[in-house]
């Protein structure tokens, strides 16, 4: 099924210079960039952005990581979107990504780890209206 998913390169992928390698990747494997935006995430829009973490721990070391530099927010298209960009990403912690992935290429740690990505259908169609809100309903199947 040709679905969107939302991509963000994090703020230490775009301080080590790293946008134009990921996005590559993304094209290489067929998921399409249909919209694109950079900006500085506000602390309280990456609150919101990650507000199903908010009992977490990390909750605050997180979004005061992901404001702390600008990010590109990409939605992309393509069969299957959001399983194949979740396996390009790779696991969470750069350390246990399997080789070949983009963490596994630009992550640091568990927290600094390059890039987000939606983890299922529900997760994206509210993280695109997130960034997105003008953007068109997905193609139907
Ligand atoms: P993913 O981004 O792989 O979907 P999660 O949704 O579990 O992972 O977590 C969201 C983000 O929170 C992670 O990408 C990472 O930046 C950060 N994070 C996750 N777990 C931890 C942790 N144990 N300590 C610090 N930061 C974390
Ligand atoms: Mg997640």
């Amino acid at each position: 099924m040709i679905e969107r998913t939302l991509a963000m390169i994090k703020p230490d992928a775009v301080k080590k210079h790293a946008i134009g390698d990921i996005v590559s990747r993304y094209e290489k494997a067929g998921l399409h960039p249909v919209a694109v935006r950079m900006m500085q995430l506000a602390k309280p829009i990456a609150e919101g952005f990650y507000a199903v973490h908010k009992t977490r721990p990390f909750f605050d070391s997180l979004t005061t990581f992901m404001s702390s530099g600008p990010v590109v927010i990409l939605v992309l298209e393509g069969e299957d979107t959001i399983t194949r960009h979740r396996a390009l990403m790779g696991a969470t912690d750069p350390a246990k990504a399997d080789k070949g992935t983009i963490r596994a290429a630009h992550g640091t740690n568990i927290e600094y780890n390059a890039v987000h990505g939606s983890d299922s259908a529900d997760t994206a169609a509210f993280e695109i209206g997130f960034f997105f809100p003008q953007m068109d309903l997905p193609r139907p199947a």
